[in-house]
């Protein structure tokens, strides 16, 4: 068959949509890039924000009129199962924690999920490498659907991890990408942590660079130490992905983020005293329920003393099934339809 993929959201999405086609092709499938002339459609969903929902919907409706078999993935797939399957009545379903099935879902063969999930890359171009090391997170955040989608954290063994970093490595692959919801919370459900997989990883002879994803402070603050000595190695980009999401710590506790503006500072600080040339990027949620316009600016102002070299910013969106979908009160900014979506550079501050 020829099978069309196409993914949206974050890098862990898009690496399980890699590692599915790779599945695929691993029992004799082709991967194609037109939708048109493809047997069969894959779309791996995000639905992080309304926005993104509302282009998913759109894409599984053009999708599912092409009437051949369609197998609706990701995070939608998991936590909007009734929406799929309004739009899409005939698609199959297939939340992230279950992508080894595609497989079978296609009914192509014999292989079970966790043989496809061990397939070798194929090459189809990629110059980087996407490496999932646990799905779900630690947090009870208030305003995520990624914590309806993807559950509790449930990490991946150092063991097999190392050994696919490894396998890329020999294939000749020189960018790794490690991604989760929060890396930082990797290994918490196993009593390891990060820090351990960073070293695995490190011992790997090769000449390759591995970029560590999103780790909450929530997670970061408890092995923040150990964590800057991984990121000593050679092999380790000097990239901090940390979202602190506001810069007042009531909205923080309404969002039940579970660590303070003054915590963020600390780590941020302790990285910059060790690795004074890391490059920070973090995110900011604008208009959350209740927040003031004193409160935005206390995040404006943490901006300013911070100065991350990248700030992501979104704008509040109630996602349904989640607590703050239910708080009543608009933000100040949103009040005044101050719609945001977009990345600043630090020198815009
Ligand atoms: S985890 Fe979040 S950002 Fe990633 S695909 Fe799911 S909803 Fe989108």
């Amino acid at each position: 068959m020829k099978v069309y993929v196409e993914a949206y959201g974050c890098t862990q999405n898009y690496g399980e949509a890699r590692l599915m086609s790779e599945a695929l092709a691993g029992q004799g499938h082709t991967i194609t890039a037109s939708e048109d002339e493809a047997d069969a459609h894959v779309l791996v969903t995000c639905t992080v924000i309304e926005t993104t929902e509302r282009k998913m919907v759109r894409r599984m409706t053009e999708l599912a009129a092409h009437d051949k078999p369609f197998i609706v993935a990701g995070c939608m797939a998991a936590a909007q199962r009734d929406r799929v399957r309004a739009i899409a009545p005939k698609a199959k379903i297939l939340p992230p924690r279950k992508w080894p099935q595609i497989v079978e879902l296609l009914d192509a063969g014999t292989a079970c999920g966790d043989r496809a999930a061990d397939i070798e890359s194929q090459s189809f171009g990629w110059h980087d490498a996407i490496v999932p090391i646990a799905q779900g997170c630690a947090g009870r955040c208030t305003y995520c659907i990624t914590r309806v989608a993807r559950g509790r954290v449930a990490s991946y063994p150092i063991s097999d991890l190392v050994e696919q970093v490894r396998r890329h490595v020999t294939r000749g692959v020189r960018e790794i990408k490690l991604t989760g919801q929060d890396t930082g919370a990797y290994g918490l459900d196993m009593g390891t942590s990060l820090v351990h997989l960073l070293r695995g990883i490190d011992a790997i002879p090769g000449d390759f660079r591995v970029r560590v994803g999103m780790a909450d402070p929530l997670t970061v603050y408890p092995i923040l130490d150990e964590l800057i000595d991984a990121y000593g190695s050679d092999k380790i980009f000097k990239f901090l992905h940390l979202p602190v999401q506001s810069g007042d710590d009531s909205i923080l506790a309404a969002m039940r983020r579970e660590y303070t503006v003054a915590e963020f500072e600390e780590i941020v600080a302790a990285f910059r005293r060790k690795i004074p040339d890391v490059t920070l990027s973090t995110d900011v949620i604008v208009g959350f329920p209740g927040e003031t316009e004193g409160q935005f600016e206390a995040t404006m102002d943490l901006m300013g003393r911070v100065r991350p070299d990248i700030v992501n910013v979104t704008r509040f969106s109630a996602r349904a099934g989640t607590p703050a979908a239910s708080f009543t009160t608009p933000g100040s900014r949103l009040r005044r339809s101050w719609f945001i979506s977009l990345s600043l550079t630090a020198s815009g501050f």
